[in-house]
């Protein structure tokens, strides 16, 4: 039967390198649901939704077709037929995607989406996300919280943007902390550890041994 495990936790945490490299190691789809939301705020930026305005992004919340291709070699992300892997890493839409992500809309068209991909995936899949072990998928097989220091954070996420908007820490950790709060604080599904998950604190952890520890925890 198809494995499915669900990865939460705030970015900066790597999330996405240690979702990827498990999904690798067990022959399994990835799905970064992330980036389906920074999609839908790349769409609303691109098409003059006023994003601060909750009602016109609701109504428009049902137009973008966005596709997610879950092979964890080389992910891809369309919205209309448009590859939009790079534009949706920028930062006009990292400020805006806390506030498109709170409304219920997005979050519940969305969701369908992920139910959809996961349901479908032939051998099973890692769900990525901020509440994919309490609301999206809570029959997951594993579910996985990853924490890390804010410092640790900040460090990873400006490793990260380096070269391309290289922002200084204090400014990246003030950023991260700030989307944190917001998409821990909504009202609709917000970012939370499911009762069931395994906290996996990686402050101090390499990839490889977050990747060891979460593929041992699937196969356990
Ligand atoms: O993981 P990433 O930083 O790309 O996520 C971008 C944003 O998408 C988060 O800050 C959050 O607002 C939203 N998100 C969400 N639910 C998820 C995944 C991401 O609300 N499952």
């Amino acid at each position: 039967t198809p494995v499915i495990v669900a990865i939460d936790g705030p970015s900066g945490t790597g999330k996405s390198s240690t979702s990827k490299a498990v999904a690798i190691r067990l022959g399994l789809g990835f799905l970064d649901t992330g980036a389906q939301y920074r999609a839908m705020t790349w769409w609303m930026l691109s098409n003059g939704i006023d994003v601060d305005d909750p009602a016109a992004v609701a109504a428009a919340s049902a137009k973008p077709t966005i596709v997610s291709g879950t092979d964890p070699q080389a992910p891809t992300i369309t919205v209309d037929g448009t590859d939009v892997s790079v534009p949706i890493r920028g930062r006009e839409v990292t400020a805006a995607v806390s506030a498109v992500s709170a409304v219920p809309e997005v979050r519940a068209r969305i969701t369908e989406l992920q139910r959809s991909i996961a349901a479908e995936a032939p051998a099973g899949i890692v769900v990525e996300g901020r509440d994919i072990g309490t609301t999206v998928l809570p029959n997951a097989d594993l579910k996985v919280f990853l924490t890390a220091s804010p410092e640790a954070r900040a460090a990873r996420r400006s490793g990260e943007l380096r070269g391309k908007e290289a922002a200084d820490l204090a400014s990246t950790r003030e950023a991260l902390i700030k989307r944190d709060a917001a998409d821990a604080g909504r009202k609709t599904s917000p970012m939370a550890k499911a009762a069931d998950a395994v906290e996996v604190d990686t402050t101090e952890l390499t990839l490889d041994e977050v990747v060891a520890c979460v593929v041992g925890l699937v196969e356990e």
